[in-house]
C-alpha cells in the first residue's frame, strides 16, 4: 500500500506520516527531511539547496526526483511508501506516476489535509520553538505558503479526480485526523 499525504506547510503531513509508517510498517518519504539531511551533511546537494530552502522556495525538481527515485526502486520499500511533501508540483506528480508505473506500483490513498493560512501560521510559529527549523520564521512561512498556492495547488486538481483522493479537515486535532484517515484505509 502506497500513500500520499498532501497539504500546505504546517498541515501536519509529517505527524500523520509517522503514525502511518508505524502502523503499516511503511517508509516515510519526506523530501523535506532528506533535503535537510543533505544540508546537515554539508554535501554537494546541501550546498546547492540551502539558499532556496531558507528562502521558502522549492528545490529543483531534478534533485528531489532523484531522491525519491532511489526510494521507489528500493525493493525493501516497495508498496510501503508514505509520501510526505512529495509531489509538490504537477511535473513532480507526473514523474511520480511514471516511476510508480515503471516499478509496477500505484498510489492507493491520497489524503489531502486542508488547513487555512491563519492556522498554518500559528502552528509553524509553535513548531519553530520546538524544532528550531531555519525556514519556520514568519517571512519564510508566508513565502512557503505562497509557493504552495502557486505551484502545489494545481496538483490538487490533478489528484482530486482520483477515486482514492480524500480531503480531511487538517485543522482538527492530531488524533481526530488520524481516526479519519483510518476510516478510509481497509487492512
Ligand atoms: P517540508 O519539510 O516538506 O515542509 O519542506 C521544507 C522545504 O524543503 C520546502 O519549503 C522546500 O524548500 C523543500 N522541499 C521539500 N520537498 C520538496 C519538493 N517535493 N519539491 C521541491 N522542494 C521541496
Amino acid at each position: 500500500m502506497n500513500i500520499i499525504i498532501f497539504g500546505p506547510p504546517g498541515a501536519g503531513k509529517g505527524t500523520q506520516a509517522k503514525y502511518l509508517l508505524k502502523k503499516f510498517n511503511g517508509f516515510q518519504i519526506s523530501t523535506g527531511d532528506m533535503l535537510r539531511d543533505e544540508i546537515t551533511k554539508d554535501s554537494e546537494i546541501g550546498k546547492r539547496i540551502i539558499n532556496n530552502m531558507n528562502d521558502g522556495k522549492f528545490v529543483n525538481d531534478e534533485i528531489v526526483n532523484k531522491l525519491i527515485e532511489n526510494c521507489i526502486f528500493d525493493p525493501e520499500k516497495k508498496n510501503k511508501l508514505i509520501f510526505d511533501g512529495y509531489p509538490r508540483s504537477l511535473s513532480q506528480a507526473k514523474n511520480l506516476d511514471f516511476l510508480l508505473e515503471s516499478s509496477d506500483q500505484k498510489i492507493d490513498y491520497i489524503f489531502f489535509l486542508n488547513v487555512d493560512k491563519d492556522t498554518i501560521i500559528k502552528r509553524i510559529e509553535k513548531r519553530k520553538i520546538i524544532e528550531k527549523r531555519s525556514d519556520d520564521d514568519l517571512n519564510t512561512i508566508l513565502k512557503r505558503y505562497d509557493t504552495y498556492m502557486e505551484t502545489t495547488k494545481p496538483v490538487l486538481d490533478f489528484y482530486s479526480k482520483n477515486p482514492n483522493f480524500h480531503e480531511i479537515d487538517g485543522s482538527l486535532k492530531i488524533d481526530e485526523i488520524t481516526r479519519k484517515i483510518e476510516t478510509f484505509i481497509n487492512v
